[in-house]
C-alpha cells in the first residue's frame, strides 16, 4: 500500500506543476494571439494599391481602417504582401 501511495503522490505532484508551469504559458497564449500583428515594414506596406489589389479588396481588412494581420491605420486604398481576395 505504501508503495502505491508513493506513486500516487508523485502523480499528483507531477500533474500540480505540470499545471504551475502550463498557467503562465496558458495566459501568454490567451494575449499573444491578440499581439501577434506584424509591422508594416515586415509585409512591405504601402498606402496605395499594387497591381490592382488593395485592402478593401483584402479579407484581412477590417473597416475602415485596421488589418487582422498588420499592425496600426491601414488605408483602405493600401496594399502588403499578406493580401488576401476577399470572398465575393
Ligand atoms: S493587404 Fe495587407 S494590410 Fe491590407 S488588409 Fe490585407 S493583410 Fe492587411
Amino acid at each position: 500500500m505504501s508503495k502505491f501511495d508513493a506513486s500516487s503522490c508523485m502523480s499528483r505532484r507531477t500533474v500540480l506543476i505540470a499545471a504551475a508551469g502550463a498557467a503562465p504559458l496558458l495566459a501568454l497564449g490567451a494575449t499573444g494571439a491578440k499581439a501577434a500583428k506584424m509591422s508594416q515594414a515586415a509585409v512591405r506596406y504601402q498606402a496605395t494599391p499594387k497591381d490592382g489589389k488593395q485592402c478593401d479588396g483584402c479579407k484581412l481588412f477590417i473597416a475602415p481602417n485596421a488589418c487582422k494581420s498588420v499592425d496600426g491605420t491601414i488605408a483602405a486604398t493600401g496594399w502588403c504582401a499578406l493580401w488576401v481576395k476577399k470572398a465575393a
